[in-house]
C-alpha cells in the first residue's frame, strides 16, 4: 500500500508497465497499454504548448471511445481538471458544462462539435478545440483542430515516440475532475473531485474484498487478467473511477460500445472472452431476458455487477440461476466519485435487497430529516456518507455546497436503513417518497413486489396528487413480451403482500421499458405527467 499510486499521474505510470497487454478494444480498433501511454505522453506535450497548466479545465465530450481515456489521462498528468460532459447533452447543456466550468480546451469528437457549434460564444473562456474522427469539412468550415493532426489514429498510436510525460508536481488533494451529477432531482452540478478521492474508489474495493476473504477464512485470491463489457458512458463517474480505471491498475482489457445493444453485446462476450459486465441494472435485465442470448456461448462471464439505480432483488437470483454468474452490486453517486458500498457474491445473494456494507474505508449513518439526530440501527432515515472519496464540494455553488456537505460528512438525499451488521438497504430518494395521509410508502418495496410477478419485468411507483391524502401511489409496469396482467390483478398481487395502503391506486401498462436518463436512472418525473394526463 505504500507503493500503491497516489495521485493520476503516478497511476499512469503504473499503467505504462503493463506494456504490451491490450488495454481498449474498440470495434476494429486494439490498444495495447504502451501505445496508450505514448497517446497520452503525446497529446500532454501539445497541451503544454498550448499553455494548459495546473487548476485549468479541459472539457471532454464524447462517446466511449479509445480516445476519450487519452484525453483525460494527458489532463491529469498536467494537474489540470479534467471535465467529462455528458454525450447525450443537447448543445445548450454542452454549452452549460463548458461555461460552468470555465474550460479553456475542450477534446470533443464531432457529434458533440456540431451540437455546441452554435453556441460558440456562450464559452468565453474557451481557447482550443481538438475534434476526434471528424471529416475534412468539419474542420475547414469551422474553427477547431483535428485532435487526429496531434495524437493519429488509434492504430498509429504504438508508433508515437515513446515520450516521458511533461513536468507536473501534483499532490493527492489537487482537485483532478468535475463530473456533473446526473440532474435526476435538479440541474445536474458539478462535483469537484481530487487525485485522492478517484484514487480511494479504485483501491478501496479492491481491498474490501481482501477483507471479505479473510474474514471467510479464505486467502484473498491472486488477481488474474480480466477483460471486462464496458457498456456505460465513461462520463458517468462510475464507469470512469470504477470500471475505467479499476482495470488500469490492474493491467485488465476493457471493450468498449459505440452504443449499448445487447445483441452485440453477445458478440462481443462470445468473441472476446469477456469475464464482467453490467453497469446499471437495466443492462443486467436486457443481458438475461433477450431472447438472442441462448444462441451465443457466454460461459466466459464470471460477474454481473452494476450500480447507480435501484434493482430488484429478482434480478440478484437470475443472474446467478440463469446466467452462471456472481451478481454484485454497489452504491455511490457523484459526489463520492461512485462507491461506497460494495456488495458481492454469497453475501449479495443471501441479501439480495442490500447495496452492500461501506466499503473499508467509508463510514455511513442514518440521520432524522432535520440531520440532527442519528437514529438507531433499523430505522429509515437520511444516508450520511463520509469517507476519502467525498468531493470537496459542487464547482461554483458555496448554497448547495454548504447544504450537502457537513464535516466531512456527504448528506446523500437517499432513505435507507441499516441492518446490525452493517449493511444497507436504500428504500428511496427522500424527493420521490410517497407520502399517504401520513404514512410513508417507500417507491423500492412496492417496486419489488411488482418485479417478483411473473409477467412484470419493469416498474415504477410515483406518487399522484390527492386532495386530502396529499399524495397516493400509482405504478406503471412493462411486461414481459407475450405475457399479460391486468390492473386489477396486479393490486391484488401487491394488496396480497404489502400493507393496503401502498396499493398503487392506479397502474398503467407501457409498451415499453420505462423511460431512464443516460444514466440508467428512471425518469419518475416523466412517468408523473403520464397520469396527469
Ligand atoms: P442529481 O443529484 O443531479 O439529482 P443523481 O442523484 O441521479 O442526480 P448520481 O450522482 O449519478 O446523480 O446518482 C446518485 C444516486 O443514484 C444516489 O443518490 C442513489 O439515489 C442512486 N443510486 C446509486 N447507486 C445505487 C444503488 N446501488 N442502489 C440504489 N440506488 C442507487
Ligand atoms: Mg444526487
Amino acid at each position: 500500500w505504500k507503493n500503491a499510486p497516489d495521485n493520476l499521474r503516478a497511476l499512469l505510470a503504473l499503467a505504462r508497465t503493463h506494456g504490451q497487454r491490450e488495454f481498449v478494444i474498440y470495434e476494429g480498433e486494439r490498444v495495447t497499454y504502451d501505445a496508450f501511454h505514448r497517446a497520452v505522453a503525446r497529446l500532454a506535450q501539445e497541451m503544454r504548448e498550448r499553455g494548459v497548466g495546473k487548476g485549468d479545465r479541459v472539457g471532454l465530450a464524447m462517446r466511449n471511445l479509445p480516445e476519450w481515456p487519452v484525453a483525460f489521462f494527458a489532463t491529469e498528468a498536467l494537474g489540470a481538471i479534467c471535465v467529462p460532459l455528458n454525450a447525450w447533452w443537447t448543445g445548450a447543456e454542452l454549452a452549460f458544462g463548458l461555461a460552468d466550468s470555465g474550460a479553456r480546451l475542450l477534446i470533443c469528437d464531432e457529434e458533440r462539435w456540431l451540437r455546441i457549434l452554435p453556441h460558440r460564444d456562450e464559452m468565453p473562456a474557451l481557447e482550443h478545440v481538438l475534434v476526434s474522427r471528424t471529416g475534412a469539412e468539419t474542420s475547414v468550415d469551422h474553427p477547431a483542430e483535428r485532435l487526429e493532426a496531434v495524437i493519429g489514429a488509434p492504430d498509429a498510436w504504438s508508433s508515437l515516440p515513446d515520450a516521458d510525460l511533461p513536468d507536473a508536481d501534483i499532490a493527492p488533494d489537487d482537485e483532478a475532475t468535475i463530473f456533473y451529477t446526473s440532474g435526476t432531482t435538479g440541474k445536474p452540478k458539478g462535483a469537484l473531485g481530487t487525485h485522492r478521492n478517484l484514487l480511494t474508489n479504485i483501491f478501496s474495493s479492491a481491498y474490501s474484498a481482501a477483507c471479505a476473504a479473510l474474514r471467510r477464512g479464505e486467502v484473498p485470491p491472486e488477481p488474474t487478467h480480466k477483460v471486462g463489457l464496458l457498456v456505460i458512458p465513461l462520463f458517468h463517474v462510475t464507469a470512469c473511477s470504477a470500471s475505467l480505471m479499476g482495470n488500469l491498475a490492474a493491467g485488465n482489457t476493457l471493450v468498449f460500445m459505440h452504443k449499448w445493444e445487447p445483441v452485440e453485446a453477445f458478440a462481443i462476450i462470445e468473441r472476446e472472452r469477456v469475464n464482467v459486465t453490467g453497469g446499471v441494472p437495466t443492462i443486467a435485465w436486457q443481458l438475461i431476458e433477450h431472447p438472442e442470448r441462448v444462441n451465443y456461448d457466454l460461459s466466459s462471464i464470471e460477474a454481473v455487477a452494476y450500480g447507480g439505480a435501484p434493482s430488484a432483488p429478482e434480478l440478484v437470483r437470475r443472474i446467478y440461476t440463469e446466467f452462471g454468474a456472481l451478481p454484485g452490486n454497489g452504491w455511490g453517486m457523484t459526489e463520492t466519485m461512485a462507491t461506497v458500498t460494495s456488495h458481492g457474491g454469497e453475501d449479495y445473494l443471501n441479501r439480495p435487497s442490500s447495496c452492500g456494507p461501506p466499503v473499508a474505508v467509508a463510514e455511513l449513518r442514518i440521520m432524522d430529516p432535520e440531520g440532527k439526530r442519528e437514529l438507531p440501527c433499523g430505522e429509515v432515515g437520511e444516508l450520511w456518507a463520509k469517507g476519502p472519496m467525498v468531493v470537496k464540494g459542487y464547482w461554483n455553488r458555496p448554497d448547495a455546497t454548504a447544504e450537502t456537505f457537513v464535516d466531512g460528512w456527504v448528506r446523500t438525499g437517499d432513505l435507507a436503513r441499516l441492518d446490525e451488521e452493517g449493511f444497507c438497504y436504500i428504500v428511496d430518494r427522500a424527493k420521490d417518497m410517497i407520502l399517504r395521509g401520513g404514512e410513508n410508502i417507500y417507491s423500492s418495496e412496492v417496486e419489488n413486489v411488482l418485479y417478483d410477478h411473473p409477467a412484470v419485468t419493469d416498474a415504477a411507483l410515483v406518487g399522484i396528487p390527492h386532495r386530502t391524502l396529499g399524495e397516493e401511489p400509482a405504478a406503471v409496469v412493462h411486461l414481459a413480451p407475450g405475457e399479460q396482467a391486468s390492473e386489477s390483478e396486479l393490486q391484488q398481487w401487491v394488496a396480497d403482500r404489502l400493507a393496503r395502503f401502498k396499493v398503487p391506486v392506479r397502474v398503467i401498462f407501457s409498451a415499453a421499458i420505462l423511460p431512464r436518463n443516460a444514466n440508467g436512472k428512471i425518469l419518475k418525473s416523466e412517468l408523473k405527467k403520464l397520469f396527469a394526463a
